[in-house]
C-alpha cells in the first residue's frame, strides 16, 4: 500500500490523482490533502477521502475547514499556512507525495518532501524551474526518488531504459546511446490565429485548450507557449541534457507527449489519449502498471499526426525560456517568478495577452544579471529574488495598463 499526501488536492492535477486512487482502492492510501483556500472543495473531499490531515496554505480558510469538519464529526487534523504545507509533506507515515500546487508556491512543499527523502511525483515545474541544480542536488543528498508527472517529461522518461530513469538529474544520455530528447507541444488554441489579433484575445479564449483540460495558469502558459519554454527548462534539469541534446516540436494533435532518439536512428515515442491520469499514475505505482480509468487510444479514430518546427515570433515566451535556461539560475527563476505576476494580471484583465511576454522580457532586463549572474543561490537566495522580480514585474504591469 502506498501512502499518499496529495499538494493542491483541490486543483486539477489532483483531481487526476485521486481519480487513480479511486480505480486503485487497495494500492493507494490517502494520508494527507493540502490545498490554497478552497474550503468548499477541500471539504468534499475530506467527506469523501477522509484524509487524517488537511492543509489550508490561507490560515483563515484553514479555521473555517477546522469549524466545517468539527461540525460533521468528521476527525480529520487541519493544518496551517506553508508550515502545515511543509508538515504534510513529510508526514513519516507517507511514502509518496504528489506535488501539485501551482508556481513557486509548491516550492518550499516540494522540497520539504524531498529532504525527508520521500518519492516525488513531480507536476509542480515551476519548483524546479525556480531551484534548479539545488533542486537536484537535494534529491541526491537526501535519497529522495524524483518521478516527473508533467505529460512530456513522464512520455520521455517511458522511453528511457530503466538504469537512466533511475537517475533523474543525473542521466548520462551519450553513454546510453540518446542524441535527442523531442519535446513536443500542441501549441495552444492560437496556434492558427493570426499574429495581429493576439493582442486582443480575451482570457476565456486563453484557457480553452484545444486538446487537454487543466488549471489556469497552465492554460494560459500553454497559448504563449510559456509553458513549453518552462518544460525546456525542467527538462535539461531533470535529464541533465544540453541544448544540443533537447529540441522542441510543434504537435498539435498531442497524440504523441514526447519522444527520444538514439543514436542508431531509432525513435521511441509514447502515446496515449491526452488524460493526466496517465502519467499520474504511471509515477504513482512505477515500475508497476496500475489502471488509470483512461479511455485506450484508438488509432482508428487518430487523425494526421503531423509536426512543424515552433515560430518564436508567435510564441516569444518560449524563446526566451530557451535563452533563460542557459543563461544562469538567476534569469529561470526571474522569468519563472514574472511570468507568474504576467500571467494573473491577464487573467484579470489589466494586460493584454501579448503583454505577458513584454513584462517578462522587461523584468528579466531589469534584474541586475552582473550581481547574480555566476552566484551562488541557496534557497533563501532564490526566494529572495523570486520576491524582487515579483515586485518588479508588478511595477511593469503597472506600466503595461492603458
Ligand atoms: P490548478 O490551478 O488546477 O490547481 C492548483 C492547486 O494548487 C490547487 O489545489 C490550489 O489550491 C493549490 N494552490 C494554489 N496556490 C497555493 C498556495 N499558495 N499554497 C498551497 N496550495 C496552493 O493547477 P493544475 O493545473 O492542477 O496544476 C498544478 C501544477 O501541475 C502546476 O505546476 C502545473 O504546471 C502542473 N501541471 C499541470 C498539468 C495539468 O494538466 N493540469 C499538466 C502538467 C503539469
Ligand atoms: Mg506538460
Amino acid at each position: 500500500m502506498r501512502k499518499l499526501t496529495i499538494l493542491g488536492a483541490t486543483g486539477s492535477i489532483g483531481a487526476s490523482t485521486l481519480k487513480v486512487v479511486e480505480q486503485n482502492p487497495h494500492t493507494f492510501e490517502i494520508v494527507a490533502l493540502a490545498a490554497g483556500s478552497n474550503v468548499a472543495k477541500m471539504m468534499q473531499l475530506c467527506k469523501k477521502w477522509r484524509p487524517r490531515v488537511a492543509v489550508m496554505a490561507d490560515i483563515k480558510a484553514a479555521g473555517e475547514l477546522r469549524t466545517m469538519l468539527k461540525s460533521e464529526g468528521i476527525v480529520t487534523e487541519v493544518l496551517a499556512g506553508e508550515q502545515g504545507l511543509c508538515e504534510a509533506a513529510s508526514l513519516e507515515d507517507v511514502d509518496t507525495v504528489m506535488a501539485a500546487i501551482v508556481g513557486a508556491a509548491g516550492l518550499l512543499p516540494t522540497m520539504a518532501a524531498v529532504k525527508a527523502g520521500k518519492r516525488i511525483l513531480l507536476a509542480n515545474k515551476e519548483a524546479l524551474v525556480m531551484s534548479g541544480q539545488l533542486f537536484i542536488d537535494a534529491v541526491r543528498t537526501h535519497g529522495a526518488e524524483l518521478l516527473p508527472v508533467d505529460s512530456e517529461h513522464n512520455a520521455i522518461f517511458q522511453c528511457l531504459p530503466q538504469s537512466v530513469q533511475h537517475q533523474m538529474g543525473h542521466c548520462d544520455l551519450v553513454g546510453n546511446g540518446i542524441s535527442k530528447i523531442l519535446l513536443t507541444g500542441s501549441g495552444g488554441p492560437f496556434r492558427y490565429t493570426e499574429p495581429s489579433i493576439l493582442a486582443t484575445v480575451t482570457p476565456e479564449q486563453a484557457i480553452a485548450h484545444p486538446n487537454w483540460s487543466m488549471g489556469k495558469k497552465i492554460s494560459v502558459d500553454s497559448a504563449t507557449m510559456m509553458n513549453k519554454g518552462l518544460e525546456y527548462i525542467e527538462a535539461k534539469w531533470l535529464f541533465n541534457a544540453d541544448k544540443s541534446q533537447l529540441d522542441v516540436i510543434i504537435h498539435p494533435q498531442s497524440v504523441i507527449h514526447s519522444m527520444v532518439q538514439y543514436n542508431d536512428g531509432s525513435v521511441l515515442a509514447q502515446m496515449g489519449e491526452p488524460d493526466m491520469a496517465t502519467p499520474i499514475a504511471c509515477t504513482m505505482s512505477y515500475p508497476d502498471r496500475v489502471p488509470a480509468g483512461v479511455a485506450p487510444l484508438d488509432f482508428t479514430k487518430v487523425s494526421e499526426l503531423t509536426f512543424l518546427a515552433p515560430d518564436y515570433t508567435r510564441y516569444p515566451c518560449l524563446k526566451l525560456a530557451m535563452d533563460a535556461c542557459y543563461e544562469g539560475q538567476h534569469l529561470t527563476t526571474t522569468l519563472n517568478a514574472a511570468n507568474e505576476i504576467a500571467v494573473e494580471a491577464f487573467l484579470t484583465n489589466q494586460i493584454g495577452f501579448t503583454d505577458i511576454a513584454r513584462v517578462n522580457e522587461l523584468t528579466m532586463s531589469k534584474v541586475n544579471a552582473a550581481q547574480a549572474a555566476g552566484s551562488h543561490f541557496d534557497l533563501d537566495g532564490l526566494i529572495e529574488l523570486d520576491k524582487m522580480a515579483r515586485i518588479k514585474a508588478h511595477e511593469i504591469v503597472r506600466e503595461c495598463k492603458v
